[in-house]
């Protein structure tokens, strides 16, 4: 049940220099000797997991937090000659996430091997950044933008949709097509016990409503398909040949080690669980020391719900032939009767299975109703 041997490396930092409001994260302010601490454990855990790994070797690397971007440059050679040294590497694709608040070090990346670089944008309305708790203002963000392009031919950035009734996402994602080949777009989720949510209750924010996300995210969708970035999965737009590798690897089931707390990895039909505290963390209790703290084991059951789930979240879809080798099992007939039911929402075409582009939004109902 896997997708030869190789391997996608997800890397958590946990630290942010303040607490969006919004943001449910494992993320942690500290100081610099927790970060040093931080960056030799995970050094360690990734020297302690390529030992059961020999075999195979990693083709994509995303340092993602957090806001990875505040590690020192010190901190962030001791993590990456950690993996370069102790893992088989075949790297087409190795993204840091940065903040423009924290993007002083943009170009001195690439001496990491870093070649994609995924800005946390968000916004360009400083109200709104404001009233998220972003750090930056939209000069930053401009500034970080135009580094960041003249450093990488490959930058992506993160927008929110649905913060406010009144955001102007066509004025945002012109400023933003400019300078990126790829735009992660997630609708505000109002996350439970943030102070966002707190703010909410007591009336002193208002957000838009679910109708209106709606319709922003269809003037986005419009928008970006007009300026040649296609939509390959709900959230995410980009320039032919600019799609992530390595998100692509999670929504197809590649296996891949997670690394640091709070991260997980789905290894060999299982998915193991870093502890989300520090503290443990730096103790060493950490899936390298053969310490998952949780260990769900995946039904089969499990893992083929989760195919189709992820899979129909892309614009591609799911292949029928792929479905049938990783589960020994004939997609067309075992779900004859469901795809029957749901062909106003879906397209069967020759070897794939996908949703049509104009239900993607309710894209859970019409999966739950094939499960
Ligand atoms: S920078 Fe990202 S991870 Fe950190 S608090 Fe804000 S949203 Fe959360």
């Amino acid at each position: 049940m896997t997708n030869s041997n190789k391997l996608g490396l997800y890397i958590h930092i946990p630290f942010c220099q303040q607490k969006c409001s919004y943001c449910d994260f494992y993320s942690i302010t500290a100081k610099q000797d927790v970060m040093d601490r931080y960056a030799k454990e995970v050094a360690n855990e990734i020297f302690l997991l390529s030992q059961t790994h020999l075999e195979n070797y990693i083709s994509t690397i995303y340092l993602g937090g957090g806001t990875p971007s505040i590690l020192s440059l010190n901190n962030l050679e001791v993590i990456t000659n950690s993996i370069y040294k102790n893992f088989k590497c075949k790297v087409s694709e190795f993204t840091i996430e940065v903040n423009p608040s924290s993007s002083q070090n943009l170009k001195l990346y690439k001496n990491f091997g870093i070649n994609r670089i995924s800005l946390g944008v968000q916004s360009f309305d400083n109200n709104i950044l404001k009233k998220i708790g972003r750090l930056h203002d939209r000069d930053m963000a401009i500034t970080a933008l135009e580094k960041a392009a003249n450093c990488y031919d490959n930058v992506s950035s993160d927008f929110i949709l649905g913060i406010s009734e009144n955001q102007d996402i066509i004025s945002d994602a012109s400023i933003l097509l400019k300078f990126v080949k790829h735009l992660s777009a997630y609708m505000l989720k109002v996350e439970e016990n943030t102070p966002l949510e707190k703010q909410i209750n007591d009336k002193k924010v208002c957000v838009a409503t679910e109708d209106t996300q709606v319709l922003q995210y269809q003037k986005l969708y419009e928008f970006c398909k007009e300026n040649n970035f296609h939509r390959y999965e709900i959230s995410n737009f980009a320039c032919l040949g600019y799609e992530s590798k390595h998100n692509l690897s999670y929504w197809d089931m590649t296996q891949y080690l997670g690394v640091g707390v709070s991260s997980h990895s789905f290894i060999g039909g299982k998915r193991y669980f870093n502890v989300s505290d520090i503290n443990a963390y730096l103790e060493g209790k950490h899936s390298g020391r053969g310490q998952q703290l949780k260990e769900r084991d995946y039904s089969y059951k499990d893992t083929l719900e989760e195919y189709i789930m992820l899979s129909l979240r892309t614009e591609k879809g799911l292949q029928i032939s792929k479905f049938n080798e990783l589960f020994n099992k004939d997609f067309l007939q075992e779900y004859q009767e469901k795809i029957k039911k749901a062909a106003q929402y879906t397209t069967l075409n020759g070897d794939w299975f996908s949703i049509k582009p104009q239900y993607f939004l309710v894209q859970n109902s019409i999966v739950s109703s094939l499960l």
